[in-house]
């Protein structure tokens, strides 16, 4: 027996795991809905959304460390964190056109020169490049749609029932589930949280994480650059950890992101030589410790710092850059770094550091530099979920995956949707393999078999048909409270409590 699965998000998290469940054959229908565009027709504008959604069009660096983003080693521990993030990569290498050309950065060493003011995070990083991504997405969709996945395009799903199982879309679609894989990413950000807010979810708080896209000439870095692509520099005191995110050379650009209606800024590197700007940008952010209410506090501060209806520039030489397209890049140019400073309360100064520090050893950077504030990295609350299968705690069939779940990174949100494709197959091997014994004759004889197994628990027969559907209902509840079946099969009864209490 294999269940309707319905995911909510085409991005990377949900792509993954339709093509886990794929890969293996899972015989349940699958459906995708997203409000983006396939791969064909998405345009290079949308940015978020789509086939592959955030990761469909961002640098393409697929970090393999559990060292940055999400919480995947504390779900399901060191090896089986890097396995899955192994899987996302190899995803990404299979529908690529030109394989040979992905480049691993795996630098071993701290270089002297930044030691005494610096650390720099040492893993590997596989650089797919963000031209290649287009190809890759049309390579992967065509895989997918030729196993039979549903995708609905251009629909926004809108409410969820979570004890109905039924999706419900604009256009006045709905789908029903039987498993529902919530994958909406940070374009998704404020349906997550209404979500969380209908449902009551309990979540685990997170610190804030909050800074700015700092760009420069690439020629100022290319001694660090030279041994670490995706440099990482990170410090931290007490209070507060900084570290550099993001890195982009070569061909690097600043990008708009919106948030919640703001704007803040990511930035994004081209492989296309024709791309060529020969500049540098990366993420400065911070971690800051005991914040009450984190995400209110840097919802405020990213409030704050927008004029003009985007984000701010400051530079104390430079103008704001172009984008890939030859646009401005959204910002409004300020002349000093009040009201930035006003906004963060005192934490400016931590950047301010970092900035003087790298001015110390690339002694060529000087003034030579801009940022674009903010930079931030939502940790919205984070539901509570299931630790082996991303499973709402409240909900055990609907599946948190992705930057729904704080995971902030290509492969960790892969890592979450293979993750929960290989639960599904794991549950639906275990069901199939009971259903396939369930109604077998045992070593028995027939007429002394008088036992009839519901639900993995045994009954004698007569009692099961006497059984209303309000005695069948608290049957149910007994067993999953009294919980003495395997995991699997208190899933089913809870499943079967969900359909007789719609
Ligand atoms: C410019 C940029 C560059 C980046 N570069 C990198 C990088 O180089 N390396 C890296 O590791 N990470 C990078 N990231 C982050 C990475 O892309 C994300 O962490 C990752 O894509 C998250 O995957 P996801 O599946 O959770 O969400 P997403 O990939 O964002 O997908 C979510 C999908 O859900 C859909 N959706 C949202 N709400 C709804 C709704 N209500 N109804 C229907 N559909 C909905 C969206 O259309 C979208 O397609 C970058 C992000 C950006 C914006």
């Amino acid at each position: 027996m294999n269940k309707d699965v319905v995911i909510v998000g085409a991005g990377v998290a949900g792509v993954n795991a339709a093509t886990k469940l794929v890969d293996n054959n899972y015989q349940g229908k699958i459906t995708i809905i997203d409000m983006g565009k396939d791969p064909y027709l998405r345009p290079y504008e949308e940015v978020m959304t789509g086939f592959l959604g955030a990761g469909g069009w961002s640098d393409g660096k697929l970090t393999y460390s559990t060292q940055i983003g999400g919480q995947l080693s504390k779900y399901v521990g060191e090896d089986k964190a890097m396995e899955l993030m192994k899987q996302v990569v190899d995803n990404f290498r299979r529908f690529h056109p030109h394989p040979e050309q992905i480049i691993l950065s795996n630098p071993t060493e701290e270089p002297e020169f930044i030691k005494p003011y610096f650390g720099l995070r040492l893993f590997p990083v596989w650089h797919i490049g963000t031209d290649y991504l287009h190809e890759i997405g049309k390579s992967w969709y065509d895989y997918l749609v030729s196993k039979g996945v549903e995708f609905k395009w251009e629909t926004k799903v809108t409410d969820i029932n979570f004890y109905k199982q039924v999706v419900f879309c604009d256009k006045d679609h709905h789908h029903s589930y039987d498993t529902l894989i919530f994958g909406v990413g940070k374009s998704g950000i404020d349906f997550t949280s209404e979500i969380m807010k209908k449902y009551d979810l309990p979540t685990e708080e997170k610190p804030a994480q909050i800074g700015v896209r700092f760009e420069a000439p690439q020629k100022h870095f290319q001694k660090l650059i030279d041994i670490a692509y995706d440099f990482k520099l990170y410090r931290k005191d007490d209070k507060v950890s900084l570290r550099s995110f993001c890195t982009n050379n070569n061909a690097a650009y600043v990008a708009v992101e919106e948030t919640y209606g703001n704007h803040s800024y990511n930035g994004h590197a081209k492989k296309d030589e024709a791309f060529r700007n020969n500049m540098t940008n990366f993420g400065i952010l911070m971690e800051i410790k005991g914040i009450k209410e984190p995400f209110k506090w840097a919802r405020e501060l990213v409030n704050k710092v927008q004029e003009n209806s985007t984000g701010l520039f400051y530079s104390p030489t430079r103008e704001p850059s172009t984008t890939s397209e030859g646009i401005d890049v959204s910002a409004t140019k300020i002349e000093n770094l009040d009201v930035v400073r006003d906004a963060f309360q005192g934490y400016y100064n931590y950047i301010e550091d970092f900035i003087n520090d790298m001015k110390k050893i690339f002694p060529t950077l000087k003034d030579d530099w801009g940022i674009y504030v903010p930079e931030v990295k939502y940790l919205a609350p984070e539901p509570l979920v299931n630790y082996e299968d991303l499973s709402l705690t409240k909900y055990p069939n609907v599946h948190f995956v992705g930057d729904a779940l704080s995971a902030r990174g290509i492969s960790v949100s892969g890592a979450h949707g293979t993750l929960v494709a290989e639960q599904l197959l794991s549950m639906s091997d275990a069901i199939n393999e009971f259903l396939e014994h369930a109604d077998k004759q045992g070593p028995w004889s027939e007429e002394d078999d008088k036992i009839h197994t519901i639900g993995g628990l045994t009954m004698p027969k007569e009692n099961t048909n006497k059984l209303n559907k309000e005695e069948r209902k608290q049957y149910l509840k007994n067993e999953i409270h009294n919980k003495r079946s395997d995991g699997y099969i208190i899933k089913g009864m809870k499943d079967e409590l969900k359909k007789l209490e719609k």
